[in-house]
C-alpha cells in the first residue's frame, strides 16, 4: 500500500515524458509537408545544348512520378504534397513581372538562348505537381538527392525520337488514368449546405483555376486567389437571405478539372451554375476594363469570346492533365430541347446579372457575350462564367482585390440570383417544359 503512490507517480511521470515525446513526434513541423524554395534552369552542355535541368531546393527529399503527355508535349512530375515557397511567376517567361525581373538581372546581356515554361503547385490534398512545357518530342527524368540538409529535386529533359515520344506518351496518359480513377472516388462529394431544406434552389459556385494552375498572374496577384475571395463573398449575402442551398467546386487551393467541376453541379442537382473568373490582356490595353457575363454557345459571338473560351478551356492542359473525352452531341430530340431550355434560362440570367453588375461595378462595353466554354456545358444546369474583370487593367486590379468592392459586387450578384429565382417554384431545378419567362 505504502509502495503504492511513488509507483504511481512513476508511471504518471512516465507517460507524461511519453506524451511529452509523442508530441515532438506529431509536432506542426513534421505535419507540414516538405517546402520547396527555391528553382533554377541549368545547361549542363552549355547555352543550346541538348540536357536542360530543372532543379528545385527542397528542405527534405521526396518521392515522385514522372511521365509526358502529347498535344500539347509536356512533362509532369507528380508529387507528394510540397508547400512552393516560389513566386508562381517563375517558369512564365511571357509574366510581366518575370520579364521586368529578368531584364535588370541581365542588362547588357544577351537574351537566354532557351526559356524553359513550367509551373508548380498544389493539385490536391496531399499532391502537388509540376509541369514542363516541352518544345518537342523529349524524354523526362527526375531524382531527389540530398543537399545541404535538405534534398535537390532535379528534372532531367532531353531531345527523343518521335516514336519513343509518343509511345512514353501513350504510357503517360495510362499512368494519370489510373491516377484520375483514384483521385475521382476519393474526391468528396461537396455536399451544400447540409442543414438546409433540400426544396431550395442550389446555387454552384465555381471559383476558376486553383492550386497548379493559377489562371492569369499578374505581379502578385493570381486569378485562382481573386476568384476565390469573389466565390466566399458572394455566398455570404446568399446564405443570410436563407432561400439557398450553397455549394462550391472547391474551397480551398486545389486544382479541379473543368469536366469535374460540371460533374459536381449535374450530381448534386444544382439550379444554378456560377463560373468566377478574372481575365487579363497581354497587350497590356489599360482601357480594356470591366465585367463580362459569358454563356455557352456553339458558335462565339465574337473573337474576344472565342479568345476567352480557349484561353479558359487550356486549364487542365496547363495543369498536366490528360484531356478527357468529351461526350460527343447525344442525337437526342428531348436531350436537345432541355439543352436549348437551359440556355434560354442561361441567357436570363445573363441580362440579370449584367443589369445588377452595373449598379455597383464596372461592365465592360460588350458585357453579355458566349463561346464554347467547357465548363458551361451542363445540358441541364443553367450556367453562366462570370469575368470579373481584367487583371491588367491597374483600376480593375485594384478593384478585385479591395474586399470593399468585392462585398458591394457580390450584393449585386445575390440580387441577380434573387431576380432569377423570383416567381419561380423553389424546386431543385428549374422546370424545364416551362417556357423561359422573358424579363
Ligand atoms: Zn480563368
Amino acid at each position: 500500500m505504502q509502495n503504492n503512490p511513488p509507483v504511481f507517480r512513476k508511471s504518471s511521470l512516465w507517460s507524461a515524458a511519453l506524451a511529452a515525446l509523442m508530441l515532438l513526434v506529431a509536432s506542426p513541423a513534421r505535419a507540414e509537408p516538405p517546402a520547396a524554395f527555391d528553382v533554377r534552369v541549368e545547361n549542363p552542355d552549355g547555352a543550346g545544348g541538348r540536357e536542360t535541368r530543372l532543379i528545385f531546393s527542397l528542405d527534405a527529399c521526396v518521392p515522385s512520378q514522372a511521365y509526358v503527355l502529347d498535344q500539347p508535349p509536356r512533362a509532369v512530375l507528380d508529387l507528394p504534397e510540397v508547400k512552393f515557397l516560389i513566386d508562381p511567376s517563375h517558369g512564365d517567361p511571357a509574366s510581366a513581372k518575370h520579364k521586368s525581373r529578368r531584364a535588370a538581372k541581365n542588362a547588357g546581356k544577351p537574351a537566354a538562348p532557351h526559356e524553359l515554361t513550367y509551373r508548380f503547385g498544389r493539385l490536391s490534398a496531399g499532391k502537388s505537381r509540376i509541369i514542363v512545357d516541352l518544345p518537342g518530342p523529349a524524354q523526362f527524368s527526375a531524382a531527389c538527392a540530398p543537399k545541404n540538409a535538405g534534398g535537390e529535386l532535379t528534372l532531367v529533359i532531353k531531345p527523343a525520337e518521335p516514336a519513343a515520344f509518343h509511345a512514353a506518351a501513350r504510357a503517360g496518359a495510362e499512368t494519370q488514368d489510373q491516377a484520375r480513377r483514384d483521385a475521382t472516388a476519393a474526391i468528396p462529394a461537396r455536399a451544400p449546405d447540409s442543414q438546409s431544406d433540400a426544396s431550395k434552389p442550389l446555387i454552384v459556385l465555381d471559383p476558376g483555376h486553383g492550386g497548379v494552375d493559377a489562371g492569369t498572374i499578374q505581379g502578385d496577384v493570381a486569378e485562382k486567389d481573386v476568384v476565390l475571395e469573389f466565390a466566399k463573398a458572394l455566398a455570404g449575402p446568399l446564405r443570410a437571405s436563407g432561400r439557398y442551398r450553397i455549394a462550391f467546386t472547391r474551397e480551398d487551393d486545389a486544382f479541379i478539372p473543368l469536366q469535374e467541376r460540371v460533374r459536381i453541379a449535374r450530381k448534386l442537382g444544382a439550379a444554378l451554375f456560377v463560373s468566377l473568373h478574372a481575365d487579363s490582356l497581354s497587350s497590356g490595353a489599360q482601357a480594356v476594363r470591366g465585367a463580362t457575363v459569358y454563356t455557352v454557345s456553339d458558335r462565339a459571338s465574337d473573337a474576344e469570346a472565342a479568345r476567352v473560351a480557349a484561353s479558359e478551356n487550356q486549364a487542365d492542359s496547363l495543369a498536366g492533365q490528360e484531356q478527357q473525352e468529351q461526350a460527343g452531341d447525344v442525337n437526342d430530340i428531348l436531350f436537345d430541347l432541355t439543352r436549348r431550355e437551359t440556355r434560354a434560362y442561361s441567357n436570363i440570367f445573363a441580362k440579370y446579372l449584367s443589369e445588377r453588375w452595373k449598379i455597383a461595378a464596372t461592365l465592360n462595353k460588350n458585357p453579355q457575350r458566349h463561346a464554347g466554354f467547357v465548363v458551361l456545358k451542363a445540358p441541364d444546369v443553367p450556367s453562366v462564367l462570370l469575368e470579373l474583370g481584367y487583371l491588367s487593367s491597374e483600376q480593375d486590379a485594384a478593384d478585385l482585390t479591395s474586399p470593399k468592392w468585392r462585398e458591394k459586387a457580390a450584393a449585386q450578384a445575390a440580387l441577380a440570383i434573387d431576380d432569377f429565382f423570383r416567381g419561380r417554384p423553389t424546386v431543385a431545378a428549374p422546370a424545364l417544359n416551362e417556357p423561359p419567362r422573358t424579363p
